[in-house]
């Protein structure tokens, strides 16, 4: 297990970042570049050390390893470098004031300072080092604080990351509970969390008393809606993959469905079919099938399952708590304000389908609720996703997928209201680290023109 930073260091920690920062050691484009660079080494030399941590962690498949943890950082750090002068440029601003008709207007693009990146366990490669790659790339500092929950990957995070990274610009604080609010006792030029709702509260709180601005990459109740008009075997397929992709325990898991009863049965077969066609007829064996983080993590979800009274267990249901096994488990059908399934956020492959009269009670289920991270539509017809779009709000919107948004960095992430604060990816993973500075520089000449705003003030000034 790593040892954690010894608490007494973090407050010498934070201030050797300040004084590196306030020296401009990472202001210099070239280092950006550099230390992009260097991040991209890690994951190039690292690959394997990384597959058998995560599949320690999460018994996370090689493919989603890859395609979820690598390949989006080392993609972003590529983008990063190729878009750094466009992004860094100083943008001229349209003048508008008269007065100011001979001068320079511009807004500087400049980092924020310090940055502490505070990671979560789910997906603990991408979610700690994709906000990094976005604090470098604007020329800040950073405290990287990985999830202690995912043990394996922090250890490697910990020994491997310092030996890329130059440690007079970003340090990583091994913490739980204890060194982490230390940490948050430290004044930062900004914070980027990612994690549950009550710890995000706890993070802003801190963040209030330092008037230090923050990102929260939280989570809460993804629905997916399949609309009368949607394709029900493509609807099986997309939905289940994104449900049941790394166990469940993705923030924007599709975490309940919504269909009318004239569906529900086929869609029901369809899901039955789609299990077995990904995890074969025992989902235990399958290769392409994670497990619960831990056994905390596996209480909870079994309580949710023996809850299920009642409702009727259509698919999976099964559990081997010493194997960290829960088998991709379908409740059907499952009450719209059910106390068990449908308050918090599931986070693990039991998926509840409610059945409702139409679009209507859809929309009202899911304005019931906390505003979601992710929505899904599943619609052959547009006025139908937009009729739900129109109606309800939610951080990002897929039409007839689960989780693909996420992938397209063009895109900004992130939440609404309780799901999250701030958004990030490409160019907004850039501006969330930066500090846009409006500059104005004044023309020493045509004074005879700014007599009209100088005392004494007459009537005919008025005019300006
Ligand atoms: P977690 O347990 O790894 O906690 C997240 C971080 O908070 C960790 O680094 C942990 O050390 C720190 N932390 C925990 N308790 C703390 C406290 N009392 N004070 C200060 N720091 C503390 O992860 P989690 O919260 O279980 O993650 C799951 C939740 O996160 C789900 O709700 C999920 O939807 C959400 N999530 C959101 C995103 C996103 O990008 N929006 C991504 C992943 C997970």
């Amino acid at each position: 297990m790593v040892q954690f930073t010894p608490v007494e260091n973090i407050p010498g920690i934070v201030q050797e970042l300040k004084k590196n920062f306030d020296e401009g050691i990472t202001k210099d484009l070239i280092f950006r570049k550099q230390q992009l660079q260097k991040l991209i080494q890690f994951f190039d030399e690292n690959t394997k050390e990384i597959e058998e941590a995560l599949y320690k962690d999460l018994h996370k498949p090689s493919i989603e390893s890859i395609t979820a943890e690598v390949a989006p950082v080392v993609d972003e750090c590529k983008y990063m470098i190729k878009n750094l002068e466009r992004l860094t440029k100083p943008t001229h601003t349209k003048k508008r004031f008269g007065l100011n008709a001979s001068d320079k207007t511009y807004i500087r693009k400049e980092p924020k300072g310090v940055a502490l990146i505070i990671g979560a366990w789910n997906y603990p490669i991408h979610l700690l080092l994709l906000p990094v790659v976005g604090a470098i790339a604007a020329g800040n500092c950073a405290v990287i604080k990985p999830s202690e929950v995912a043990e394996a990957t922090n250890e490697l995070v910990a020994k491997a990351l310092p030996k890329y990274l130059d440690p007079r610009a970003y340090t990583i604080v091994n913490a739980g509970v204890t060194g982490t609010t230390a940490l948050l006792e430290e004044k930062f030029d900004h914070i980027f969390y990612t994690g549950n709702g009550a710890v995000g509260r706890i993070v802003m709180s801190a963040a209030a008393k330092h008037l230090t601005p923050v990102t929260l990459e939280l989570g809460g109740k993804s629905p997916a809606i399949v609309c009368d008009s949607a394709d029900i075997k493509l609807t099986a397929r997309r939905l289940l993959w994104g449900k049941f992709y790394n166990n469940g325990q993705t923030c924007v898991a599709p975490d309940y469905v919504l269909i009318s009863q004239e569906n529900h049965d086929d869609l029901i077969k369809a899901f039955q079919t789609t299990v077995k066609e990904f995890f074969g007829e025992n989902p235990q064996e399958s290769q392409s099938y994670g497990r619960i983080v831990n056994h905390r993590q596996f209480d909870r979800l079994q309580r949710i399952l023996e809850s299920t009274e009642g409702n009727k267990i259509v698919v999976g249901g099964q559990t081997d708590r010493e194997n960290l096994f829960i088998s991709p488990t379908i409740v059907s059908p499952v009450k719209g304000d059910d106390p068990n399934l449908m308050q918090d956020e599931i986070f693990g492959p039991i998926l509840p389908v409610v059945v409702v009269k139409d679009l209507n009670e859809a929309v009202n289920i899911i304005n019931s609720k906390d505003k979601p991270l992710a929505m899904y539509i599943f619609a052959g017809k547009s006025e139908h996703y937009n009729f739900i779009m129109d109606k309800t709000n939610s951080g990002g919107t897929l039409v007839n997928d689960t989780l693909m948004h996420l992938q397209e960095m063009s895109l900004p992430f992130g939440g609404v209201g309780p799901s999250g604060m701030g958004s990030y990816h490409g160019d907004k993973s850039f501006d969330t680290f930066t500090h846009e500075r409006s500059t104005m520089i004044k023309s020493t000449s045509l004074e005879s023109a700014n007599q009209a705003r100088y005392p004494p003030y007459t009537d005919s000034k008025k005019q300006l």
